[in-house]
This record gives structure tokens, C-alpha cells and sequence, in this order.
């Protein structure tokens, strides 16, 4: 899953992307509202943080021309704690959710997996594929209930599947969700990334669909 942070404060643009990086997502990062709408128009973000109060250009008019143009990615709104009026513009302006500054990055980070999971129709925090379990909260993996060691580019390619498993993700939709803009983007790491993932889980639930990509399923025992 591959976010867009952007805030103006270095700090807390800084603690934002850490956070989520952290917690297995790629991460792009904007500090001024015309830098944030570039690259919210022309990448494909899984979800979106955005502050309001933002130079060049405020956060409500980079929400509202992304709304226009047809961009629906979720996008969590950062506002000011005594300022109610900022939520309620903002999701007038196509706001999903957001929190009011200060804040706590557990908070942050919460509210952003209950956006994604909703985004990809999935009810709850913990993603199955038969024996295959995956806690979006802890990170953690395992199967048949035994715990499955992922680096944090295998943890983000299957978390990726798992959002979207039952349709066929192409190798290009999978490079340009799991990598940040400035790293080196191959997509034939993908194809090694896929064969040490299979490795790992020991069973077959990652199927290649040749020339589309790559399907999530239980395995056939399982279905
Ligand atoms: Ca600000």
C-alpha cells in the first residue's frame, strides 16, 4: 500500500512518514499544497494525509480540484483541534475521515488502516486467504497458525494481495503501489519478490495469471 503525506511542518511531516513506513506501507512525501496535488493527480496513492493549512495552495482547494478531476483515493484530513468548521469543509470538500492536531500517531495510524481495508472492501483489521493470516495492526503473518518471518517488502507485497485478493493484480499495478517515487523501480524484482514470498508461506496461494499478473486465492483444499 503506498501513501502521500503531505504536511508543511518538517517535524511532523517527518514522524508521519516514519510511522507509516514502519508500519509496512511506501510512503511519498509533499511540503506545500502544489507539490501535494502534483503528485496526488498523477500517482496512484492507496490513501492520501493531508493538512489544510498548507502554502502555495490550501489543502480544501487541492481536495476539492482532486475530487473534480475524479481522484477517489480515501484521504484522512488533518485540521485544528477548535476549529470545527475546518471539518465540516473538508468533507464537503471529499474528506473520508480525519484527525484533529495534536495527535497521536497510534491515532493516525489506526484511522489510516480502517480507511485502506474499507477502500478494498474488507471489514476488519485481520485479512485471511484460507490458512493464511494476515494482522494489519501488528504485522504480523502466519499460516496454519504458525508465524511467517517477512521482510518489509514481502510483508507489502502480501498485504497488497490480501486487500485485493480474488482479482488479478498486474505487475505494474503491484511496482507502482509498493514503491515510494524515488526508489529504483524494476518490475522484474517483482517476479523475485513473488518467488520468495511462495517460499515462505510453503503453500500455493499466490497463482500466476500469465500476461495479466498475479491472482490471491486459498488454495484448493481450502475453498
Ligand atoms: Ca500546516
Amino acid at each position: 500500500m503506498r501513501l502521500l503525506v503531505v504536511e508543511d511542518d518538517p517535524d511532523l511531516n517527518r514522524q508521519l512518514c516514519t510511522a507509516f513506513t514502519d508500519a509496512g506501507y511506501a510512503v511519498d512525501r509533499a511540503f506545500d499544497g502544489e507539490e501535494g496535488h502534483y503528485l496526488g493527480d498523477n500517482e496512484p496513492y492507496d490513501a492520501v494525509v493531508l493538512d489544510l493549512g498548507l502554502p502555495k495552495m490550501d489543502g480544501i482547494s487541492v481536495l476539492e480540484s482532486w475530487r473534480r478531476s475524479g481522484k477517489t483515493m480515501p484521504v484522512l484530513i488533518l485540521t485544528a483541534r477548535d476549529r470545527w468548521s475546518d471539518k465540516v469543509q473538508g468533507f464537503d470538500a471529499g474528506a473520508d475521515d480525519y484527525v484533529a492536531k495534536p495527535f497521536h500517531l497510534e491515532e493516525v495510524l489506526a484511522r489510516m488502516r480502517a480507511l485502506v481495508r474499507r477502500a478494498s472492501g474488507h471489514a476488519t483489521s485481520e485479512l485471511t486467504c484460507g490458512p493464511v493470516r494476515l494482522d494489519t495492526r501488528s504485522g504480523r503473518v502466519s499460516v496454519d497458525g504458525n508465524p511467517i518471518r517477512l521482510t518489509s517488502h514481502e510483508y507489502r507485497l502480501l498485504a497488497y494481495l490480501m486487500h485485493h485478493a480474488g482479482r488479478v493484480v498486474s505487475r505494474t499495478e503491484l511496482v507502482e503501489h509498493l514503491y515510494d517515487q524515488d526508489f529504483d523501480r524494476d518490475s522484474n524484482t517483482i517476479e523475485v519478490f513473488v518467488g520468495r514470498l511462495r517460499k515462505k508461506l510453503g503453500i500455493e496461494v499466490i497463482q500466476t495469471v500469465r500476461g495479466l499478473g498475479y491472482l490471491l486465492t486459498p488454495p484448493a483444499d481450502a475453498r
